[in-house]
């Protein structure tokens, strides 16, 4: 590594600030291992001045009218869309999904920036004239304060903008800082945030670790935060906000099930509907599905069988390989060394277990790419529920396919999981489809759907340990959580 690569810098008070005397992480291509930049991983006292920032520029622009302050969101769309193919290619540089994959992301960030922009009509309240003689009840939503967000490396643009536009637009000041691993796609689209001119401190952004992000946290100047990652983390900074009643929102890990019925017909569409769901991104999205549960022996055997062999169509290569770049069934890197071997010490564990290999992703070798993180589809069948690899979120291309006797058995494998954000039925039952929705325990059901990702302008989110909080992202949920909700009670005497 030479110390002339580019170090990253932060975004404080509408100025590009280089972080003095950091630790530099260096930031890897997963697909071949070469560094491309380095993080600078910002002190708390680095963090805090993002925080003073903001709070020095919240009372301003809390009080800037509505319909200003989602004309700054017309802007910041109209240079992303203009700039969505740089962007989208340095996503894949620096995250390792195919560059389908990062324009479908980005198209969930154009989405979201279109739901702020409604903030007009969002944010309004309600008036209820003469609740008792002569009294009317009035709400009223408020811009809060002072909010950070604390995102994960797998979606380095959505994760960021389920936050920004909303909370931005409603008013409030805002610090986010990015997953340390993927600090680049953030960097640029902060020049375009730059361009559209919002006042400074309005949009701060920090480098950094988990220092910068307990700074963030424990700053009593700061008065939400949303925080998306592992769930052991989720509840960490549950924890820390419960304590300093702040408001949050934690979404955490998943292992997400896809039940496939005894009567379910279209087989074509239905493997490749799972394996897309699968393998997508190397399978670590938080919607990625990687338990099949197929009811029934017939079913289960067709599964295995027709699974396995689309498995192995799906290319593993470098993304940005121009003659495979555009392929829809491209599988690029997983994000770093440490989580290779994860996945492979994962993959031993349930040969160990008893559960049978069927398809075996360990042994990739991509010529170029040889300090790659490559691990090749990868499918256990034989899977009993509670084993190590059902039991555990390997966020990864491996998939687990199980069998039961029944819908009521498979909902209980689904219902008894530590992780509950999204599941899947394929059936052509309403019967089953009804029972399915309502009986399973998940934040997010899909019916024939194998990622039921809901659009940014329905609620994002799943329950127990997948959500560690009571407001989902998105939508009215986010104008909700970025809002003071106030009640007034006035009375006026007619004569
Ligand atoms: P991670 O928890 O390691 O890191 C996420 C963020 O938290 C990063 O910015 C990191 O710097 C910070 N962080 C890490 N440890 C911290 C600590 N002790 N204190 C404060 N901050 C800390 O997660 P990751 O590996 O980047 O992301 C993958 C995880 O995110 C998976 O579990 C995935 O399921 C989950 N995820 C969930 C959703 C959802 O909507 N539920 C969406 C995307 C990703």
């Amino acid at each position: 590594m030479t110390n002339d690569l580019k170090v990253v810098k932060n975004y404080i008070n509408g100025e590009w600030v280089e972080v003095e005397g950091a630790e530099l992480l260096p930031v890897e291509n997963p697909s071949t291992g070469e560094v491309i930049a380095r993080t600078p991983l910002s002190s708390g006292d680095e963090a805090n001045r993002a925080v003073d920032a903001a709070r020095v520029a919240f009372p301003a622009w809390s009080t800037t009218p509505v319909s200003t302050r989602a004309e700054y969101m017309y802007s910041l769309h109209a240079l992303l869309r203009a700039n969505n193919e740089k962007i989208s290619r340095i996503l894949t540089e620096e995250m390792g999904k195919s560059l389908p994959d990062s324009r479908a992301e980005m198209k969930r960030v154009f989405q979201n920036i279109e739901a702020a922009c409604g903030v007009p009509i969002l944010q309004q309240g309600d008036k209820l004239i003469g609740c008792a003689k002569a009294i009317d009840g009035e709400v009223i939503n408020l811009p809060v304060g002072v909010f950070v967000a604390i995102t994960p490396f797998n979606f380095p643009t959505m994760a960021p903008f389920w936050f920004i536009p909303y909370a931005i637009a409603t008013g409030n000041t805002f610090i986010l800082k990015p997953s340390e691993l993927v600090p680049l796609t953030m960097e640029v689209i902060t020049e375009y945030i730059d361009q559209i001119g919002l006042p400074p401190g309005v949009f701060n952004l920090v480098n950094g670790d988990r220092v910068a992000a307990a700074a963030l946290v424990d700053n009593p100047e700061v008065d939400g935060v949303s925080f998306v990652g592992k769930s052991a983390t989720c509840q960490l900074m549950a924890e820390k906000c419960v304590a300093a009643n702040k408001r949050y929102q934690a979404m955490g890990s998943a292992k997400n099930h896809l039940v496939v019925m005894p009567d379910y017909t279209h087989m074509d569409e239905l493997i490749r509907n799972m394996s897309t769901s699968c393998y997508g991104c190397a399978g670590q999205r938080c919607m990625a599905s990687s338990a099949i549960v197929a009811i029934g022996d017939d079913m289960y055997k067709t599964i295995c069988e027709r699974f396995v062999e689309d498995s192995k169509k799906f290319i593993v290569a470098n993304p940005l390989d121009e003659k495979v770049a555009e392929e829809s069934m491209l599988m690029g890197p997983v994000i770093t060394a440490a989580s290779k071997n994860f996945i492979l010490d994962m993959i031993e564990t349930g040969i160990q277990e008893g559960a049978t290999l069927a398809l075996d992703g360990r042994d990739i070798n991509i010529p170029g790419c040889e300090n790659g993180h490559f691990v090749g589809a990868t499918v256990f069948t034989d899977v009993k529920p509670g084993m190590e690899i059902h039991k555990t979120e390997i966020f990864a291309p491996v998939v687990v396919i199980m069998k039961a006797d029944s819908l009521d058995e498979a909902i209980k494998i689904i219902n008894d999981h530590q992780y509950a954000n999204a599941c899947s039925i394929y059936t052509q039952n309403g019967y089953h489809a009804r029972k399915f929705k309502l009986e399973a325990r998940c934040g997010m059901i899909g019916i024939n759907v194998g990622i039921p990702a809901p659009v940014p302008f329905l609620p994002f989110g799943g329950m127990d340990n997948s959500m560690i909080c009571d407001i989902k992202m998105q939508g009215k949920s986010a104008i909700d959580f970025y809002t003071d909700n106030k009640v007034i009670v006035e009375r006026y005497w007619t004569e």
